[in-house]
């Protein structure tokens, strides 16, 4: 059985998904350099498009931004990513990545844990297939940044 969320605890949710949406953070552009890696992604099924930019410093994230457009879901999503993954080691930024989607499948547990902190607001949203890939846009976009940051740094 699904423990599911108590009304005000849905209202609290929800708010702090129109909160991050309306006001969100390390929404710009970062000052591009040699340490600086930049992804765009779009999904075309609800028009949502994100652009990321991490610079990261000996496999940690110093510094993330994102400009983007599209639904509250997909905006509120990379902009609590973003205040998450800032200072984070690439290795923790992973994890964070593996449960966030585990929870967006229907991972009870992965909902549960706090190194997701706001993120598990969205939790809801696993339940509606469509809007899954909307909360997973910017988590897409962090997974082909961190690759292409470390396939540099070895190369
Ligand atoms: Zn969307």
């Amino acid at each position: 059985m699904t423990d599911r969320a108590t009304p005000p605890m849905k209202a609290l949710y929800q708010q702090l998904i129109l909160d991050h949406y309306r006001n969100p953070r390390n929404r710009g552009e970062l000052e591009e350099d040699g340490s600086t890696v930049e992804i765009h992604v779009r999904n075309p099924t609800c028009g949502d498009e994100i652009r990321l930019q991490l610079r990261v410093e000996e496999d940690r994230i110093q510094d993330i931004k994102f400009l983007g457009d599209g639904c509250s879901i997909s905006q509120a999503a990379v902009s609590m990513m973003t205040t998450i993954l800032k200072g984070k080691e690439l290795d923790e930024a992973f994890g964070v990545t593996r449960r966030f989607t585990g929870m967006m499948h229907g991972d009870e547990e992965a909902a549960r844990d706090p190194a997701l902190g706001n993120l598990r607001s969205l939790a809801g949203v696993s339940r509606f297939p469509v809007r899954v890939k909307c909360a997973l846009l910017g988590f897409e976009a962090l997974q082909e940044a961190m690759k292409k940051s470390r396939s540099r740094e070895e190369g």
